[in-house]
């Protein structure tokens, strides 16, 4: 018999189970449907940029990088923002490569936010950020937003808002919704900020993917706002490589600061060769201004086949996701319907339910239109049957 004690185990996490982009994904390989949950593209990234990892990992560009990632990337970040939102930003105190946005988002959480502290997101919200303040012991005050156009309400902030809000996490352009924020919102947020003080965590993975003639709104691009914020992005989502794993936090330096004590020992650093390249990569700007454009045309072609279907929709501002309402088809609620539309239809869905006690009332999935255009042409064919 074992003389050890029965463990005990005090879970910090014991309403999370696993996260519904593991779920749905496993479950559209499961039915060979097509995967239009999980966000990430299917289509190739450039071969130029899979050649500069492999030139610098022939160089010899295999051991740690700085723990603020490699000194050519953040020039090229530096440079990026600087055409994009006329920022000048010192590379050595205002960036810090990440291993991902996820990354950039729990460190800036676990170095800023203490228990009992509250943070505020918007609902549905991305569905790492609530894990994140748990774990930390802060507490997640949710401002519901309302479809169909998922707009924030700002009388039900300031409703909820108090001195005990330490942080604020805005996303823009957002997912899963594909609605943008506004100079009003910003606005809102500025006059918040008059009366309240918190930090900004603002999640701008979607900066690229803003369609119809509109601009992305960055806090990068007001100074005021800048100076209480942390800025978070993807090189998943601007250069087509989720699996790559490597983003980058920008904010003054000391916000910095504090974000590199939690960052030094949650990673240290993001991998060394892909830095290098994406580095280099960058350096032409051809490469990133031209996306706006090229998911565009995806939308539109996707959306030609919705349109003919029973889901009601209006079309997503940004990110590269489409969120529909299937009530014309089923009053079941979300998840037995993205399960039903993966077995019978073919095609995989993600549910919005997980991003939002809320929205388990609502009839809305959300589809990704990241995919090749003859990707969509299938699915948008198997989602005919779906027509009156
Ligand atoms: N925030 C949002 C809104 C996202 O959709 C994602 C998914 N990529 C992330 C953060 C995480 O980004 P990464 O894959 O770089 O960790
Ligand atoms: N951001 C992606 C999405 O929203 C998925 C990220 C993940 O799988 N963790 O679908």
């Amino acid at each position: 018999m074992s003389s050890l004690l029965p463990l005990e185990i005090n879970s910090k996490l014991s309403n999370v189970g696993t996260s519904i982009f593991t779920v749905m994904s496993a479950l559209s390989n499961k039915h060979g449907a097509i995967n239009l949950s999980q966000g990430f593209p299917d289509f190739d990234v450039d071969p130029l940029l899979v050649s500069l990892v492999e030139k610098h990992m022939k160089a010899q560009r295999n051991q740690y990088a700085p723990m603020a990632g490699v000194p050519s990337l953040r020039a090229s970040i530096a440079a990026k923002v600087k055409k994009m939102y006329q920022r000048d930003l010192h590379p050595d105190t205002e960036i810090t490569v990440t291993s991902g946005a996820t990354q950039a988002i729990n460190s800036a959480i676990s170095a800023l936010i203490s228990p009992g502290d509250e943070v505020m997101i918007f609902e549905p919200a991305y569905d790492s950020y609530v894990p994140s303040i748990q774990l930390m012991g802060g507490i997640v005050n949710p401002v519901v937003l309302e479809g169909p156009d998922f707009r924030v309400d700002w009388d039900k902030v300031r409703q909820q808002f108090s001195p005990r809000v330490k942080m604020v996490i805005i996303n823009t352009p957002h997912n899963p919704s594909g609605t943008i924020w506004t100079e009003h919102d910003l606005e809102q947020l500025k006059d918040l900020a008059r009366e309240f003080s918190f930090v900004i965590l603002s999640d701008e993975v979607y900066e690229h993917l803003v369609y119809d003639g509109h601009h992305h709104l960055s806090i990068l691009g007001d100074e005021e706002l800048f100076s209480r914020s942390l800025v978070c992005f993807s090189f998943g989502k601007t250069l087509h490589v989720t699996g790559w794993k490597l983003g980058y936090c920008i904010a003054p330096p000391q916000l910095t600061k504090e974000f590199r004590k939690a960052h030094q020992f949650q990673v240290f650093s993001a991998n060394s060769p892909m830095q290098y390249a994406i580095g280099e990569y960058l350096e032409d700007e051809a490469k990133w201004t031209g996306l706006g454009t090229f998911f565009q045309a995806k939308r539109d072609l996707f959306l030609q086949y919705l349109s003919q279907t029973d889901f009601a929709f209006d079309p997503c501002a940004g990110t590269y996701f489409q969120v529909a309402d299937y009530s014309a088809i089923s009053n079941e609620p979300d998840i037995d319907f993205a399960n039903w539309m993966t077995k019978e239809i073919g095609v995989a869905v993600i549910p919005i339910s997980p991003f939002s006690e809320a929205a388990s009332e609502q009839r809305l999935v959300r589809f990704c239109f990241a995919k090749k255009d003859q990707t969509l042409i299938e699915a948008g064919e198997r989602l005919q049957a779906l027509s009156k």
